[in-house]
């Protein structure tokens, strides 16, 4: 196509959110046009991960025959490492293990995506892979198309949406947020470890469907914020560390996070887990930790963006990203199809979106936990020092010994005293519960 080829609507980023954007346009009979830079959609993807599918299940009523999900995450596991022990709450609940599953499937991106795309592209959407877009184009101040640098290989638009996820590059340069900084991004480096299935079914008490979904937390990551985790899949297990970057730098760290994912793996806890596999995929990827308070602007003249590169992502203990980015992609479509009503891009008419985010569960889940990561970074005892004397308590409790069960609690108790300062820790505790729960 050449200039003069103008499509209603441009997304950039064939991921969950652009994907969402396009269809919900596509179904609206709105022509829309997906750019994406990889070879195929979902090539350049990785996550954990826990696809959660509720708003995917609106959109394909037979998501649970159709998509190409792993298994359904039917055990979750939280642990607390500490140098070489682990402290465990597992859980795995009768609803959690039948339809819908709690609408947490563990899959692949270069799956999904895929498949996700080919839905779009049925419902009248039109994608084109291996294009890479290095900037929009502008006039007046309104965004009016985008270019992939080449001289004649540009496109117009009436609206363009921005869902280049965690590399947020083009947000950037279009002027919506501050320069990326390494406090705004989190880093994750993962495996794909294969296994034959009946092993890793033994190995992780699961059978038929069922998946598990382990997420470690203290010092799997040594001492960085940030945590440890291991999914199962058919035949392979999704093993990975994820950490600030500030944190990571300011550690002075000379670590690559290969060398902290190798750790992680061969924790006394973790290596009988992955023994024995062969590692078939090596993966990294940004995450955002932009956080509630240093958002950035959604919309300006003929643009929004969505998703990741919009920071929609809940750095919280429940790591979800994949139902926000797409929650936010229906709803920049929404407004981009009441704009179009108007015949008008213009900013004043973009702002609607804002108001959708923040009436959704999308910014009022972010603001629940906007102090998640700052309080984090300023208590770091809650990761490295309380979980190690929690260890340590009960440990002790437990030791069998010919000691009265009395003497060893006045013992525990007196440790306590000797080497805790309670009120530190007291309003540290208060703090987590305000904070981070
Ligand atoms: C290690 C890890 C674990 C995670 N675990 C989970 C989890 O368990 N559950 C969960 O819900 N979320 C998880 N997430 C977060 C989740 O993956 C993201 O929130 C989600 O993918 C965001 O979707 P998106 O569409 O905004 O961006 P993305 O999925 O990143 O998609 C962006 C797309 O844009 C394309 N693109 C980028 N730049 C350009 C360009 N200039 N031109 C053309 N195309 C471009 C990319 O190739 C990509 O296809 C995890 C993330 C990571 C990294």
């Amino acid at each position: 196509m050449k200039q003069s080829d103008k499509i209603e609507v441009i997304v950039v980023g064939a991921g969950p959110s652009g994907l969402a954007c396009a269809y919900t346009l596509a179904k609206a009979g709105v022509e829309v046009l997906v750019l994406e830079r990889g070879e195929y959609p979902g090539a350049k993807n990785m996550f954990g991960g826990i696809f959660f599918s509720s708003i995917m299940e609106k959109f394909f009523p037979n998501f649970l025959e159709d998509a190409p999900w792993e298994r359904f995450v039917g055990k979750r596991k939280f642990a607390l490492l500490t140098g070489d022990s682990e402290m465990t709450f597992e859980m795995s609940p009768s609803s959690f293990n039948r339809s819908p599953f709690n609408h947490s499937f563990i899959a692949r991106r270069g799956q999904m995506d895929q498949w996700f795309a080919k839905k779009v592209e049925e419902a009248g959407g039109n994608i084109i892979p291996n294009y890479c877009v290095r900037d929009f184009l502008y006039e007046k101040g309104k965004v009016v198309g985008i270019t992939s640098g080449g001289d004649d290989d540009s496109f117009l638009a009436d609206c363009i949406v921005c869902s280049e996820g965690a590399n947020s590059l083009l947000t950037e340069r279009a002027g919506l947020r501050e320069k990326i900084g390494p406090e705004y991004r989190s880093i994750a480096v993962k495996e794909n470890i294969r296994f034959s299935q009946s092993v890793l079914e033994d190995r992780f008490g699961v059978t038929g469907q069922q998946g598990a979904a382990y997420e470690y937390f203290g010092s799997s990551v040594k001492g960085l914020l940030g945590n440890g985790f291991i999914y199962t899949n058919k035949d392979s297990l999704s093993v990975g560390v994820g950490f600030s970057l500030s944190d990571f730098i300011k550690s002075g760290n000379k670590k690559t996070p290969h060398d902290i994912l190798e750790e992680f793996k061969s924790h006394p806890s973790i290596a009988p887990l992955v023994r024995g596999g062969e590692t078939v995929e090596y993966m990294a990827h940004m995450i955002p930790s932009d956080g509630y308070n240093r958002l950035p602007k959604f919309y300006r003249d003929g643009l929004l963006i969505t998703g990741d590169a919009a920071g929609l992502l809940n750095t919280s203990f429940f790591h979800e990203g994949v139902n926000l980015a797409m929650q936010s992609g229906i709803l920049a479509a929404e407004t981009i199809i009441e704009a179009r009503a108007k015949k008008n891009y213009s900013s004043e008419n973009l702002s609607k979106y804002e108001e959708k985010l923040n009436a959704s569960f999308i910014l009022q889940d972010l603001k629940n936990c906007k102090n998640f990561l700052s309080f984090l970074t300023t208590h770091k005892a809650i990761i490295n020092e309380y979980p190690a004397l929690m260890n340590d308590i009960l440990v002790e409790y437990f030791t069998v010994s010919e000691k009265p069960k009395t003497t060893i609690k006045k013992e525990i108790f007196n440790r306590i005293r000797k080497n805790v300062n309670i009120p530190r820790m007291a309003s540290d505790m208060w703090g987590a519960w305000r904070n981070l729960v």
